[in-house]
């Protein structure tokens, strides 16, 4: 494929995503009626907001594949599915189908509780749907190309969520990049195959694995939703091999607070030209190199910073976060 024809599907993939978005239905978030949904499960066909969003990333991507509209590449496949169910109406006309009488959806502003408790039911156990389509495995009813997306979503391994019962509040989602790796350390013969694994709260999220590279270059961007009670970021590299365990090659944490509490005292970064908004400081018992600043860089909240690994004999790593906040 040429770069004009690359360019142009993937120009036309975002126009009839955003075409999508704009019909009416899709102006309010298929769960909880919050307006101006940013974010989309991608396998299930809804647009939903940023509260609903984290209670959707909790229930593992084998039942809802989060993606945000405006920061995610979405491939063709996804657009297709999103366009063929055809929007928050009619998807919730299959899974609203049977809501009891007396039952109330939460709204905005429900609780966290509510909140996670109403999306559980309505897409983990499918308690409202219609009684017929409740059967996980074979031909169901509603057998079409169109249904496809939904029936990937039913066909859910519901243990994996059960220990989610804790319901979590989200207050702002976090973008990782990771940029690359220097003089990381040797544990095949002369080389390794390193890979990251990046872990906030309940959420483990990992990069590809780059083969024989002591210096390797990701550039990889990775999404987490923040909890209200967050820790730090735990970043772990390890050698990929193929025939035994994959060995550790070190390890950091990752102090959020200096970010998200400059980020939440500065509210709307977009109201502000670039500047500086606070500071990580390089200290003896943590993995910076040099103080790592905090700023807001085109409207958005970013923080670069070098770390030096843990536990290793050698090896550092270049990342850059961006805080998005719950309002985006
Ligand atoms: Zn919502």
């Amino acid at each position: 494929m040429s770069v004009d024809n690359y360019l142009d599907r993937l120009a036309s993939g975002r126009s009839r995503l955003k075409d999508l978005l704009l019909q009416k239905d899709n102006r309010f978030c298929a769960d909880c009626n919050a307006p101006d949904p940013k974010w989309a499960s991608a396998n299930i066909g809804v647009f939903i907001c940023l509260k609903c969003c984290g209670v959707h990333r909790s229930l593992g991507s084998h039942i809802s594949k989060v993606l945000s509209v405006t920061l995610d590449e979405w491939s063709d496949d996804e657009i297709d599915a999103m366009i063929e169910v055809g929007g928050n109406s009619s998807a919730n006309s299959i899974y609203e189908a049977y809501i009891p009488e007396g039952y109330t959806k939460p709204g905005p502003d429900a609780s966290p509780g509510q909140r996670a408790k109403f999306i559980r039911s309505k897409y983990e156990h499918q308690e409202f749907l219609k009684p017929s389509l409740r059967i996980v495995s074979g031909k169901s009813s509603i057998e079409s190309s169109s249904s496809k997306s939904f029936l990937d979503g039913f066909r859910t391994n519901s243990t994996s969520s059960q220990n989610m019962e804790g319901m979590v509040e989200i207050i702002g989602m976090l973008k990782v990049k990771v940029i690359k790796g220097t003089n990381l350390a040797i544990r095949d013969i002369k080389s390794s195959d390193p890979y990251i694994v990046l872990n906030l709260g309940q959420q483990t999220v990992q990069t590809s694995v780059i083969q024989s590279n002591l210096n390797p270059v990701w550039n990889e961007e990775h999404m987490l939703s923040v909890p209200d009670q967050y820790g730090p970021l735990k970043l772990k590299v390890f050698d990929h091999d193929t025939f035994s365990a994959d060995d550790v090659m070190g390890e950091a944490d990752i102090d959020l607070q200096p970010l998200i509490t400059s980020a939440t005292a500065f509210g709307d970064a977009g109201m502000f030209g670039d500047m500086q908004i606070g500071k990580w400081l390089k200290s003896n018992d943590n993995a910076l190199i040099e103080d790592s600043t905090v700023n807001i860089v085109d409207g958005k909240v970013k923080q670069e910073m070098t770390i030096k690994l843990q536990n290793v004999e050698s090896g550092e790593l270049d990342l850059e976060l961006e805080w998005i906040s719950i309002d985006q």
